[in-house]
């Protein structure tokens, strides 16, 4: 059984996906993203999907209680059980606490949290340059983009030194390429 329960951390553009599909493969861990998930929810045009689709058009995050359903199910599936990287979630203190939760009714804890740093100009050029090349993401134009990016800063952040507090937090550098990026990832799971 894999010892790796993982929470990847990071802003929008702090290239928390690319690590996510790095850490996935080697490991063999179950890649739970709440985007992806959400994506394909709209795209299906499912009761979920509907819920979710304005507050994802705006960059905003879409409400706990929904979220913490669709995890509550989802990490009781049985891929979970070999190990798995959540990306994406927790978003927000309440989802964070709500996730201690779950952990606890299945009986595992988290082994560690990866917060991927960048700095604010970086992220701000990072965003722009994925806005112009379009990506494809609905809620990929440059107004949506900065708003995601205040919404980490004043939703999500606080999970940091909610980590932090718990002795889980390891802290990357985000900046380089996303080769050096991964190794440093290996060593702070290592
Ligand atoms: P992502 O691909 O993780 O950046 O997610 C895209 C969008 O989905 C976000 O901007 C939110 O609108 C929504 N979303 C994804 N994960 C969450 C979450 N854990 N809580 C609330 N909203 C979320």
């Amino acid at each position: 059984m894999s010892e790796l329960r993982l929470i990847l951390l990071g802003a929008p553009g702090a290239g928390k996906g690319t690590q996510a599909k790095i850490l996935v493969d080697e490991h063999g861990l179950a890649h739970i993203s709440t985007g992806d998930i959400l994506r394909a929810a709209v795209k299906a045009e499912s009761d979920l999907g509907k819920m979710a689709k304005d507050y994802m058009d705006k960059g905003e995050l879409v409400p706990d209680s929904l979220i913490i359903d669709l995890m509550r199910e989802r990490l009781a599936e049985d891929d979970c059980k070999s190990g798995f990287l959540l990306d994406g979630f927790p978003r927000t203190l309440e989802q964070g606490k709500a996730l201690d939760g779950l952990l606890e009714e299945l009986n595992i804890s988290l082994s560690h949290v990866v917060l991927v740093k960048v700095d604010d100009d970086e992220l701000l050029k990072r965003i722009e340059n994925r806005a112009a090349e379009g990506s494809g993401r609905s809620d990929d134009n440059i107004e949506v983009a900065k708003n995601r990016l205040e919404v980490y800063r004043q939703q999500t952040e606080p999970l940091v030194a909610y980590y932090a507090d718990k002795g889980l937090l390891k802290s990357v550098d985000g900046i380089g390429s996303v080769e050096e990026v991964s190794e440093r990832v290996g060593v702070a799971l290592s």
